[in-house]
């Protein structure tokens, strides 16, 4: 007995320590743990545009994403999108589309070679966590308007053989695979027969369906035929925010369900309402942030920036920026196990998923 009340007198004095350690650990300790314990992954930018048109004005602003930034910012990975515009759907602008994001994913992999020793491409989450062990950051690669598929299914395949991991089906016009969230007129009702086609071809060989910029009958649609969860790479609450671009209730619920994730975007237009919407801070996020936990719970949000194509706020304005957000959130009273969610926990649930049917088809 005497021994036994020994040792819970030394188990409660060792608690004591502990607690009092813990309480005195400051704000900027645990957000410097978190960052080497967690793997954080931002899921869209648009820095290909800039690499391919350096003097480009595209009426946002660049300069927010480089391998640096995500060293200094303690972000693992990111998805880097081949961003296309859409054109009409016909065979001259699908043999356009296909060159221009050929272009752009070979830019992508110049600047990783150049950057070889701060990061490098990365096609799988074992290749990632290699990298992270290594000090290294990992530059996935997506495409941001699927029309440089055309209407050809190969052409997934030799996207995926491309190394792209990630495909976001529409940009803001109707493409072969599905409607856009922002047109007047659509094409198909949601998806289209090749663009359900489409998707079962990216489940058999392993790329993450993302379904920001899609309407809402492409994206329900999408949660339905898709055999893996499916995200929204950067986008925000339609209920916070009335805009085409950002997701319904419906549309949260139906990913959610499928068990996907939201990524909100830290962009200023798809989080605040009014002419004084490029004011728009961490305050703004959270507020999105929120309401998305409240409607589906921890387990489906993560973050997508899209810096260099429109995102950045007041507190965290490009790459470098990002441990404001996780101040943020433990100032907020999230726990670690909810902040390593929503930067990277719950995203790498989908990608295991995905890299699993893929494996399983094989
Ligand atoms: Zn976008």
């Amino acid at each position: 007995m005497q021994k036994r009340r020994f040792i819970s007198v030394v188990l409660v004095v060792l608690t004591a320590l502990f607690s009092s350690g813990c309480a005195e650990e400051t704000v900027d300790a645990r957000v410097a743990r978190l960052h080497k314990k967690m793997f954080t992954i931002d899921t869209h930018n648009d820095f290909s545009m800039w690499l391919a048109h350096p003097d480009g004005d595209f009426g946002v602003k660049g300069g927010q994403v480089s391998f640096q930034q995500m060293q200094d910012g303690g972000l693992d990975a990111a998805f880097f999108a081949a961003y296309q515009d859409q054109g009409p759907i016909d065979p001259e602008f699908h043999r356009f589309a296909r060159e221009y994001a050929d272009t752009l994913i070979l830019l992508l992999k110049q600047y990783a070679e150049q950057n070889s020793e701060l990061g490098a491409v990365a096609t799988s989450i074992k290749e990632m966590k290699a990298l992270k062990k290594s000090g290294k950051v990992s530059l996935f690669l997506s495409i941001e308007n699927a029309c440089c598929l055309g209407d050809s299914l190969p052409l997934v395949q030799y996207y995926y053989d491309q190394g792209v991991r990630m495909i976001g089906l529409t940009h803001n016009g109707n493409n072969a695979i599905a409607d856009a969230g922002t047109t007047k007129v659509k094409l198909h009702g949601g998806l289209s027969d090749f663009g359900r086609a489409a998707i079962a071809e990216m489940n058999r060989l392993g790329i993450v369906v993302d379904l920001s910029h899609a309407s809402r009958d492409a994206t329900l649609q999408a949660t339905q035929v898709s055999k893996t969860p499916i995200i929204a790479s950067h986008s925000c609450a339609f209920s916070v925010r009335e805009l085409s671009r950002n997701l319904t209730d419906e549309e949260i619920v139906a990913i959610a369900e499928k068990g996907g994730v939201v990524h909100l975007a830290l962009d200023a237009w798809l989080l605040r309402y009014g002419p004084n919407y490029s004011a728009a801070s961490l305050d703004d996020f959270m507020n999105h942030l929120y309401y998305i936990i409240d409607l589906v719970g921890i387990d489906h949000v993560g973050v997508g920036s899209d810096f260099d194509g429109g995102g950045g706020v007041i507190g965290c304005k490009d790459m470098s920026e990002y441990h404001n957000l996780t101040k943020r959130l433990i100032e907020e009273g999230f726990s670690d196990e909810e902040i390593i969610k929503i930067w990277g926990a719950n995203f790498l649930r989908v990608f295991e998923e995905v890299e699993r049917y893929a494996e399983e088809q094989r």
